[in-house]
């Protein structure tokens, strides 16, 4: 019963819910975090957090997919309503998002029936910000700040005597000794298990200090202003297979300009950093289970990664489910 040991690999916001709900299930359970990079230095921690799943996100069947979005909904909801809601850094949110382009832009089938309000915009609101705006909808939904949530889910998992162990795993090999590895690396999971469908999409954003800013705002171009606990995100880009982790000056410049043209109010307001972040996009996200067979033993493991830009909103979800996966890895198994 006591001697089941556990490995999550990777400390994101992925690795680190898809640990604590792993001491929930199996309570006797030895659980260990096994990652190269923690807190600050994961890309979790340069999202802005906001639940909103992009249409082209997807899991093995649109039921699935359906599920995990649901089930993450309801997972942040509870936490923001608990006590521990401002602790772990989740909250309520509102928003607009603008399109000139076109109407489904501004439409989002996996949220619209989920989020308390859903709707279009008037045309009062489609002029609130500058620009010839033509379509909008107005949403509210929930905001988790990885800066909160990950320091506060670790707490969690350790006093619940979970260890994190900072190391890079260099093969999966590494980690036979243990009765199952979830492999939670994001991004890393292209080497380790040389999945190149799992490919970098670049972002790059500014916090800055703006506490006028109580509303989201979504534009053309990948703009957004996305006010979060205590700074506003202001975004952004998307750069399909860029390994580049540093600043781009011109990438700021452009953020800046298209974020000040869609909220005026931002010109001014303190910058408090610039991050760049890689995320982890793999066309279908994989969260599935493999046996691993090596010449001394097999390994048993079950995968949870390839979120790409919705990894905050998604992590629940597909914890939730890679939980289910390692129960049925394991079962038949003497020590459950
Ligand atoms: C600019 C930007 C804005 C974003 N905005 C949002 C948003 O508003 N909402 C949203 O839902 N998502 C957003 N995202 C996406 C989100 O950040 C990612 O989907 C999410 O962080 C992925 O989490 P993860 O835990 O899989 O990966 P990561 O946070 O990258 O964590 C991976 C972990 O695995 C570890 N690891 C990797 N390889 C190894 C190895 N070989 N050995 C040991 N450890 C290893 C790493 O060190 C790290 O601890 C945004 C991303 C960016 C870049």
């Amino acid at each position: 019963m006591t001697d089941l040991n556990i490995a999550v690999l990777g400390a994101g916001v992925v690795g680190v819910t898809t640990a604590v709900e792993l001491q929930k299930r199996f309570r006797h359970a030895k659980i260990e975090i096994l990652a190269e990079h923690v807190y600050e230095d994961t890309t979790s921690y340069v999202a802005a957090g906001v639940f909103r799943p992009g249409t082209s996100f997807c899991g093995p069947t649109q039921e699935i997919t359906q599920k995990w979005i649901n089930d993450s909904y309801t997972y942040w909801d509870e936490i923001r309503r608990s006590p521990e809601g401002a602790r772990a850094g989740v909250t309520e949110l509102s928003g607009y998002i603008f399109s000139s382009q076109h109407s489904q832009a501004v439409r989002n089938r996996y949220i619209e029936k989920l989020c308390p309000v859903y709707r279009a915009a008037t045309e009062k609101e489609l002029k609130l910000c500058p620009g010839n705006w033509k379509y909008g909808s107005f949403f509210t939904t929930v905001l988790t700040q990885s800066s909160y949530y990950i320091p506060w889910a670790i707490n969690k998992f350790k006093s619940n005597n979970g260890k994190i162990i900072q190391k890079k795993i260099e093969s999966l090999q590494e980690v036979g000794s243990y009765d199952v590895v979830v492999n939670c690396t994001g991004l890393g999971s292209r080497f380790l298990c040389n999945d190149y469908q799992v490919v970098p999409i670049r972002g790059q954003v500014i916090k800055v200090k703006a506490p006028w800013i109580k509303t989201f705002f979504y534009g053309d171009l990948d703009t957004y202003v996305l006010p979060g606990i205590d700074l506003v995100t202001l975004g952004g880009c998307r750069q399909y297979e860029s390994w580049d982790l540093s600043v781009n000056k011109y990438d700021s410049l452009k953020i800046k300009d298209q974020c000040e043209a869609l909220v005026p109010s931002l010109k001014g307001a303190e910058v408090i950093s610039h991050k760049v972040g890689l995320r982890p996009h793999r066309g279908i996200v994989r969260v599935e289970k493999e046996i691993l067979n090596t010449d001394s033993k097999k390994i048993k493991i079950v995968h949870n990664y390839g979120h790409g830009g919705y990894g905050v909103t998604t992590a629940p979800g597909t914890s939730l489910y890679a939980c289910e996966l390692v129960q049925e890895i394991l079962s038949g198994n003497s020590k459950l």
